[in-house]
């Protein structure tokens, strides 16, 4: 029996990789559901090339172009933010891969938890956001949520046969983006051409922005937090720019396990979809005998401080983390649009984080108010 996979967001980085590994395994894997946002033209080339039940393209302004296109194919076309909820709710595939980008991955993650389906996780936001809602989810419907990130599945991988042991900490690696050294001085100048160039990774601009601020690495100890269990004492972040060392488990008895090798996303892709399996592969192979030695750093979180400032949310839980969440997309947004400048960004998060209240443990509709508000407080502040 094939594993039928829905991909949500099968038109951005991490979807096209994940068909692509798809591709390579067409005896193990089916395509089940295609979603884009408006992307139409790379759906259209996608659905004819995978034949799924169903496809969603979020813009209703495209749903005729997609529906005219497919007319011929048994493939149904819906449209609209709802859909994708609706969508997500079938019971003919297996296992969801998460790969919108943001917020808006978040309600149909938890409608395919809510009808039993397999997570294969990319969208972080989703964790960040509500982690404690999305995983007790989980937990009460006994689906697995596996990680798609590179550090969340080397810590995963390292934990496999290690259900009774105890974890002491995890060191999440982070290669320190574009900007690694760099002071505020040079960063107050840098604009999105710059940011969007990272050194190890080809990946959405949302996330390569992410990555430059070392925001990415701060929601990444969040996602952790979740995924993991832990206690913000227990998670380390080291930079370590040869992206090699994908991120590292310690135990009770201080051995140290890494999961290692060249950076590419279609192995954790790859990973999540197969697990328990590990299938061949013909991704380039890491070479001790040609490498460089690898090296680690404390993060300069005095410069970025979007690090220190998800560290805030981590330690004071309640809706801060969501707060950030939101602020941080609106702020991406507006640099990616030339609106506000590189370290404008962590300023425009800190305000919102200090100005929206507080709620200890918020329901999940608390936690679209808390996003709905930080938003709108983040775009007034650059008139977007
Ligand atoms: P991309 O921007 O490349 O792709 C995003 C996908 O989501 C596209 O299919 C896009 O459609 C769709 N989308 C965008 N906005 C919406 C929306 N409002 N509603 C519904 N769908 C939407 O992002 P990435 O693939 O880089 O990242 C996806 C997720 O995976 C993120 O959460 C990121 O943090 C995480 N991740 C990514 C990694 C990477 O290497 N790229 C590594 C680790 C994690 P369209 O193309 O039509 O706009
Ligand atoms: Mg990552």
């Amino acid at each position: 029996m094939k594993k039928r996979i829905a991909i949500f967001g099968s038109t951005g980085s991490i979807g096209t990789q994940a068909l692509d590994v798809i591709a390579n395994n067409a005896d193990k894997f089916e395509v089940e559901i295609l979603t884009a946002y408006s992307n139409e033209t790379l759906l259209i080339e996608q659905a004819k090339k995978f034949n799924p039940n169903a496809v969603v393209i979020v813009n209703e302004n495209k749903y005729n172009a997609v529906k005219d296109a497919l007319a011929s194919t048994h493939t149904k076309v819906f449209a609209g933010e709802k859909a994708l909820e609706e969508v997500a709710c079938f019971d003919t595939y297996d296992m969801m891969l998460a790969a919108i980008v943001g917020f808006a991955g978040l309600k149909s993650t938890l409608k395919a938890i809510e009808t039993g389906k397999a997570i294969a996780l990319a969208n972080k936001e989703t964790l960040v956001v509500a982690g404690d809602i999305v995983m007790q989810k989980a937990v009460e419907k006994r689906v697995p949520v596996i990680p798609v990130d590179s550090e969340h599945s080397a810590i995963f991988q390292c934990l496999v046969g290690e259900t009774r042991n105890k974890i002491e900490k995890v060191v999440l690696t982070a290669s320190g983006g574009p900007f690694l050294g760099k002071k505020p001085n040079f960063l107050v100048n840098v604009k999105k051409e710059h940011a969007l160039q990272h050194p190890n990774w080809n990946m959405g601009a949302k996330i390569s922005v992410d990555s430059a601020t070392l925001m990415n690495k701060g929601l990444e100890m969040i996602e952790a937090k979740w995924l993991f269990n832990l206690q913000p004492a227990q998670i380390q972040v080291i930079i370590h720019p040869q992206s090699v060392i994908h991120s590292m488990v310690q135990f009770e008895d201080g051995s140290i396990k890494a999961q290692m090798g060249l950076p590419d996303m279609k192995l954790p892709i790859q990973y999540a979809l197969a697990f328990p399996q590990r299938i061949p592969s013909s991704f380039p192979r890491y070479d001790f005998t040609r490498s460089s030695s690898l090296h680690f750093e404390q993060p300069d979180i005095k410069t970025f401080r979007n690090l220190a400032l998800a560290g805030e949310a981590l330690h004071r839980g309640g809706n801060t983390a969501c707060v950030m969440n939101a602020a941080n997309e609106i702020a991406v947004y507006g640099f990616l649009r030339n609106r506000i400048g590189f370290l404008d960004m962590t300023e425009l998060v800190e305000r919102a984080m200090h100005k929206i209240h507080f709620i200890e443990n918020p329901t999940l509709e608390e936690y679209f108010e808390s996003d709905a508000e930080a938003r709108n407080f983040a775009a007034s502040l650059i008139n977007l």
